[in-house]
């Protein structure tokens, strides 16, 4: 039956959701073709379904190679609920298991098996799969086959032997949530894929607000917020064991539910309490980054690093296991500068019980200092952090997202052109043979051995900027490397060097400016401009009902012995909520209901509603139907109801285009505003600013371009004809940038492009 099914058959009826994400359909779309892919999303996008809807239309069985015997367990779990047949093999089965997983694979009873990678170089297996029809191999968290990725697994490297002895080559699929450059070209050379579609995407997760705290007492940090937060999961991270048990026993003292997570435990104790946190019976897990891998508990609402982790990588895959469910979580870094000699010293230590060659090693340890520099710099930006993540993995980040620490803070910009000079007369006087301990240590007039032993003390430089703190110098050379004035030597030395910008600085014309933050802001202030949880939407009753099913649901999953979110997620909850559906055809419509999952869970979801509204339909949630349902990302497509389903693209009409008030020149979000306001709310969707903005670029009035990490905008000539004009605009905190203005002109001219006759539609 599955065979003849669509792609959106199989999202509706095995998944229950009613659209692609981003980047899902074209990555399905290239596999059915028979394109090799390789998709790279972060944690929560839905990789997933990329190889699993294909899965269901290939004629034979997907292989999917993943690393990690929990994920394993938890996915395949997930899929037999949604009425998918697969299964999986790797060490937690016996022999028996195993020989019986495989004859029935062989008559056919799964369509996606998963395996670990040493399981492909066994004799059974190898015959195995030779013997039947292999339509896809899925390489899950494919970064694991590069030595340059942070988890470099050599089993990985079997794969490539193992498809040179399958009989077809099948289509190949990688995917991984980290991947910078290096890494992806890697993937793509090692297993040999063959002109692949690449697709990077989204990794911008909206929902999470991020934030990197300076404090010296961490721990009582730690216990405020939990305090403060007591109803929600969250997970602590901390490099050392060490760390991990002293948390816990101050936060178990203190009366919190918290559990621990370390590779110093045994396996039964962390299989336990990974299972209590899981099960929301100790929703605080302290943990090093031993957690985690593998785990999907969608409703995570923090993520707290007690230590700076050594890269981004690591980082955002840690502080993406916040807020899966897709509603608004908390990543707070809390940093300070031991960290990054705890970190310097991790590394260091990798050096001595290593299999590698010393040029290798060489290699790898550049590299892992390189991410250590730049997650260093994360601490210390004033610049937007999302902007700053999103970079660093090569998206073009926006210069304020409004929902990170820097951009609520109140920041004020100061000139720093000074204080540059003296550290760039420091570097050179000294012969720029150092790296930025110990310039920043002489710059400071530190007494510490090192700088004694060097001699520091003897240059005219020593303490001359002695009234600035070392982490702030620190802070203050980072961004000096990141405006291109210095550059840091790819050894392991990592020595400061100038550069031929530096003496733009020296003669004047380059002003180094960097963004402090003011005093704080009143902490509640920042909390409510941030984004509201979905279940914000439900009015009391909606929270009544919502509490009832979430008890429904946990009882249901006591029984199954499942994770309570493999059942219905609470995005799926808060959905049901709004539309209330009081039969099957109305369950169906609900965000997360598929076919199988109703057949399962259906009724008894209904017979609660129906209990709670004594089957009476009732409106549970504030404002608008379509306002809600837009609030809680589910597009509204009900059969038979008003036409709020398929809406049509933007446009105007000519007779509504009159009614524009043209004026001032404007800003693209003001005259999307404009044009919203006058189209036909049931049946058009929104235009945006963005919309407007990748009209302009792509008729090249305007260019965007990234200097010095940041999106710059700029006119073409074309543009200023067309009536744009660049003009200055001020941040609420008072920063200016360049953005680009819409003069009457211009204005008459896009709303025009807009223009549909009705009987075109
Ligand atoms: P990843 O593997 O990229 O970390 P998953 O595949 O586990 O992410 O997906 C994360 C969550 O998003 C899952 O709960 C999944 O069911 C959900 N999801 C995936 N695709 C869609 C979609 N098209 N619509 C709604 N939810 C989706
Ligand atoms: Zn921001």
């Amino acid at each position: 039956m599955a065979e003849v099914m669509g792609k959106f058959n199989i999202l509706k009826n095995y998944f229950g959701y009613d659209q692609f994400r981003p980047g899902q359909e074209f990555l399905i779309d290239s596999i059915l073709e028979g394109r090799d892919v390789l998709g790279i999303m972060p944690t929560g996008a839905g990789k997933s379904l990329c190889y699993q809807v294909p899965a269901l239309m290939l004629p034979g069985i997907t292989l999917v190679v993943s690393p990690l015997i929990s994920l394993m367990k938890d996915q395949v779990q997930a899929l037999n609920q949604a009425g998918v047949h697969a299964a999986y093999i790797n060490s937690s089965l016996t022999e028996t298991q195993i020989r019986k997983a495989l004859r029935l694979a062989r008559e056919g009873q799964y369509k996606i098996i998963y395996v670990a990678p040493e399981r492909l170089e066994t004799y059974e297996f190898v015959q195995f799969a030779q013997n039947v029809e292999i339509s896809m191999l899925t390489v899950d968290e494919s970064h694991c086959i590069s030595q340059w990725g942070q988890d470099f697994r050599p089993s990985y490297l079997k794969i490539l032997q193992f498809l040179q002895v399958l009989p077809r080559r099948p289509v190949i699929g990688a995917f991984t949530a980290t991947a910078t450059e290096n890494v992806r070209e890697d993937i793509i050379c090692v297993l040999g894929l063959k002109d692949p579609q690449v697709l990077v995407t989204g990794f911008d997760r909206k929902n999470l607000f991020f934030s990197v705290e300076h404090t010296r007492k961490k721990e009582d940090y730690i216990f405020r917020y939990i305090k403060d937060h007591e109803n929600d999961s969250g997970i602590i991270y901390c490099a050392t064991r060490k760390n991990v048990d002293k948390l816990y026993h101050r936060f178990a003292e203190e009366g919190i539910p918290v559990s621990r997570y370390h590779a110093g435990m045994s396996n039964e104790e962390r299989r336990k309490n990974q299972e209590d946190f899981i099960y929301d019976r100790l929703p605080v897990m302290v943990a090093t980054n031993a957690f985690g891998m593998g785990i999907d508990k969608s409703n995570v609402r923090y993520v707290i690093h007690y230590n700076m982790p050594q890269s981004m990588e690591n980082y955002y895959q840690e502080a993406g296991r916040a807020g899966r469910d897709g509603e608004p979580a908390e990543c707070i870094l809390l940093y300070s500068p031991q960290d990054v000699m705890i970190n310097r010293f991790l590394l260091e230590s990798k050096e001595q019980n290593s299999e590698f060659t010393r040029e290798e090693l060489d290699t790898i340890l550049e590299r892992d200092e390189e991410r250590l520099r730049s997650m260093t710099y994360y601490c210390m930006t004033t610049e937007c952090l999302r902007g700053y993540i999103l970079r660093y993995f090569g998206e073009a980040g926006v210069a304020e997202c409004g929902n990170c620490a820097n951009c609520l803070a109140e920041m004020k910009t100061a000139d720093m052109t000074e204080q540059a000079k003296k550290i760039l007369a420091c570097i050179r006087e000294t012969g720029q043979r150092y790296g930025i301990n110990v310039i920043a240590g002489t710059l400071a007039g530190n007494d510490r051995a090192k700088l004694r032993e060097y001699k520091m003390a003897g240059y005219d430089s020593f303490g001359s900027l002695k009234e600035m703190s070392e982490p702030e110098i620190k802070g203050l050379i980072g961004q000096m490397e990141m405006d291109g004035l210095l550059r840091v030597t790819k050894d392991k030395y990592a020595l400061l060097k100038l550069t031929g910008q530096c003496r733009e600085v020296l003669d004047g014309t380059h002003i180094v400016t960097i963004k402090r933050r003011k005093e704080e802001k009143e902490k509640q202030s920042t909390s409510s401009s941030r984004k509201a949880r979905r279940s914000d939407i439900l009015n009391g009753r909606g929270l009544e009902l919502f509490d009832r099913l979430r008890i429904l649901r946990t009882q249901l999953a006591r029984e199954a012995g499942m994770p309570p979110y493999i059942i219905f997620s609470d995005k799926t909850l808060v959905d049901m909520c709004v539309k209330v559906p009081l039969g099957k055809e109305e369950m169906l419509e609900v965000s997360g209901v598929g076919q199988n999952k109703f057949q399962r869970y259906g009724e008894i979801f209904i017979k609660e509603i129906r209990d709670f509204t004594q089957g009476k339909r009732e409106k549970m949630y504030f404002g608008e139907r379509e306002e809600a349902e837009k609030e809680s990302g589910f597009s509204a497509q009900r059969k038979g109801e008003k036409p709020v389903a398929k809406k049509a693209d933007f446009y105007l009409t000519r007779e509504q285009t009159e009614q524009i008030a043209y004026g001032e020149p404007c800003l693209a979000t003001e005259l999307a505003e404009k044009m919203n306001e006058l189209r036909d709310k049931n049946t058009v969707k929104k235009t945006s600013g963005a919309e407007i903005f990748r009209r302009i670029l792509a008729k090249g009035y305007a260019k965007e371009e990234r200097i010095y990490g940041r999106m710059v905008r700029s006119v073409t000539e074309e543009g200023a004809n067309f009536g744009l004009i660049l003009g200055i605009r001020k941040s609420k905190k008072g920063t200016e940038y360049e953005d680009i203005f819409y003069s009457e002109k211009a204005q008459r001219e896009i709303v025009s492009w807009f223009i549909r006759n009705e009987n075109e539609i």
